[in-house]
């Protein structure tokens, strides 16, 4: 809504993916924005409908459900809009789509972003 970034198309594409481990996914943007994730945040954040009521919008996951020590097994691409993730407690049903991604980075949904440029944020 703030942003003009939102409205640029490119900016949801993922330059590059690395899975840095278990727990920890880095995605790199088309802009160069790099955002960090965590699985636990990730998972709780899960967009499917087992964890979101698609009516309401009301978040039925609750984040206690969801242990820190959580992990990732698998990432798969799912097209050319999204990531689908299976977590260890066996749930994989979330299509992630990169917009979903980038907004939950830029609204710090997920973990701190340690490596921008130290740049200034001003406008
Ligand atoms: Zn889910």
């Amino acid at each position: 809504m703030e942003g003009t970034a939102m409205d640029n198309r490119q900016a949801f594409e993922p330059r590059e993916i690395v899975q840095e481990d278990d727990a920890n996914l880095r995605i790199t943007w088309a802009d160069g924005q790099i955002c960090r994730y965590r699985a636990p945040q990730l998972r709780r954040m899960c967009p499917c409908a087992q964890c979101v009521n698609e009516w309401t919008g009301e978040r039925i996951l609750r984040a206690e459900a969801v242990s820190d020590d959580l992990t990732i097994k698998d990432i798969q691409l799912v097209g050319r809009y999204a990531l689908s993730f299976r977590w260890s407690d066996g749930h994989e049903a979330g299509i992630y789509s990169f917009r979903y991604l980038r907004q939950l980075c830029d609204a710090g949904a997920t973990d701190e972003v340690s490596e921008k440029d130290g740049g200034t944020d001003a406008a």
